[in-house]
């Protein structure tokens, strides 16, 4: 396989952007090894499969002196228009034959293994399953065989998350787990990968670059913001997919629609350790934002901050709004010169966020944005504004859920300030109460 094909096979991409010369390209074009697409048809856009006339906007083409339509909603991916064409590689030959070895010496508990068994038993059925399971159950784990199983028997397998975070997470993982397989990590601003990756992981964004390419598809986080409120990521899913390849979903926090279209699913309410999840605790935090006009940190907070930096016990304050943070976070370092802010587009952020993993500093005041895939030793957390609509009741669990994973340190703070309880606050310590109890919930 040369690398143009190694690069193409399963892949829809802009025929003036490729990482290769053009000429290369284009003998390949001629001779019918690279199959082009008009990158508009019939107002529908090929690589997203968008046909919102609102996204598919005319306008005054340079590059071929007419009107064209382009689609603005994968713009950020490079335009494609009526007149630009996007490649694929034409018959994509079978990847076999290629070893790959799998490595990991941990166990797995009784409840991974069932649920890993019977994800494999899906997977060889080709149905798609739901792998329900509590923050900390380890997920990712119950993974590694029957990922090991398709990428043994020549299968192309995609492990597609919602953000990049935890993509960057899970990327060393399973580099460690599978050593000789060529496994690729894709998200926005990604450094580039050479040749054919058995194993790709990437962010379901990055999937409208794909099409007709894994015979097993997997979205971890499957209920994550932006995958569950934007239906062009699911259709995303489906079309990097083959056809008739499963899906397999997992999730801490399954929709309801999740819940009722699977049929076949495992779950797991305790975590891998055997120790409760920490239940939120509610405190009243009256006025805060009132407090921080005046440039004042409310007591409650301010002892709750200063007792973890005192103990030496790292933690995520998470606020509301990014404004909030920005707005906030002088008088946090007036608490604690060393307290740092992380948020969506910080460049800073995997090195705050390694920081605070490694001790070097007290704690992170963050937005949602750090709400998954982040697992630090002993880390409390708490909310500023749990009430406030942009803490819905996943993201909460989620929050939640990165207290007391490891198994030495199981417990912590979930501290939930608030101006009010809102019922979602409470559905979430429901739940949190009947997976301890070892049920469903009700
Ligand atoms: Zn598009
Ligand atoms: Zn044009």
């Amino acid at each position: 396989m040369d690398e143009i094909e190694a690069f193409l096979t399963g892949r829809i991409w802009l025929r003036d952007h490729t990482p290769f010369q053009k000429e290369d390209i284009d003998t390949r074009i001629n001779d019918g090894r690279i199959r082009t697409i008009p990158g508009i048809t019939g107002r529908q856009c090929a690589r997203c499969r968008e046909k919102d006339p609102r996204l598919i906007a005319e306008f005054a083409c340079s590059r071929c002196g007419k009107n064209c339509f382009y689609c603005r909603h994968c713009l950020n991916m490079g335009r494609v228009s009526s007149c630009t064409e996007l490649i694929t590689w034409a018959n994509p030959s079978s990847s076999g034959g290629h070893l790959h070895s799998f490595v990991w010496n941990g166990t797995l508990t009784a409840a991974q293994q069932k649920a890993s068994d019977e994800l494999l038993a899906s997977f060889h059925k080709k149905e798609d399953h739901l792998i329900y399971a509590v923050c900390g159950a380890g997920k990712t784990e119950l993974l590694f065989p029957p990922i090991f199983d398709a990428l043994a028997t020549g299968k192309r397998v995609c492990l597609a998350a919602p953000r990049t975070d935890v993509v960057l997470e899970l990327a060393p993982r399973l580099k460690a787990a599978f050593p000789d397989t060529v496994i690729h990590a894709l998200y926005g601003g990604a450094p580039k990968e050479a040749g054919f990756a058995q194993l790709i992981l990437a962010t379901t964004h990055q999937l409208y670059r794909f099409e007709d390419a894994f015979d097993v598809m997997i979205v971890d986080e499957a209920d994550a913001f932006p995958y569950t409120a934007d239906k062009t990521l699911q259709r995303a899913v489906q079309k990097a997919k083959k056809q008739g390849a499963p899906v397999a979903y997992v999730t801490a926090t399954p929709s309801r629609k999740l819940l009722r279209s699977i049929k076949n699913q495992s779950h797991i309410f305790r975590r891998y350790h055997g120790h409760p999840l920490p239940e939120p605790v509610y405190r009243p935090l009256w006025n805060y934002r009132k407090a921080f006009r005046k440039g004042r940190v409310p007591p409650k907070l301010k002892s709750w901050v200063e007792d973890n930096a005192a103990r030496g016990r790292p933690f995520l304050l998470f606020l509301p709004t990014v404004e909030l943070i920005d707005e906030t976070i002088p008088y946090f370092q007036a608490i604690h010169p060393g307290i740092r802010a992380v948020h969506a587009e910080d460049p800073d952020r995997k090195e705050n966020v390694l920081k605070l993993r490694r001790g070097e500093i007290p704690g992170l005041v963050t937005s949602t944005i750090l709400e998954r895939g982040i697992t630090i030793r002993n880390v409390q957390v708490a909310v500023v504004g749990a009430d406030e609509a942009i803490f819905t009741p996943s993201a909460l669990i989620q929050i939640a859920g990165r207290v007391g994973r490891a198994a030495d340190c199981p417990a912590g703070d979930v501290v939930l300030f608030h101006n009010g309880i809102s019922r979602r606050m409470d559905e979430v310590r429901h739940l949190i109460r009947s997976y301890n109890k070892g049920g469903a919930p009700s």
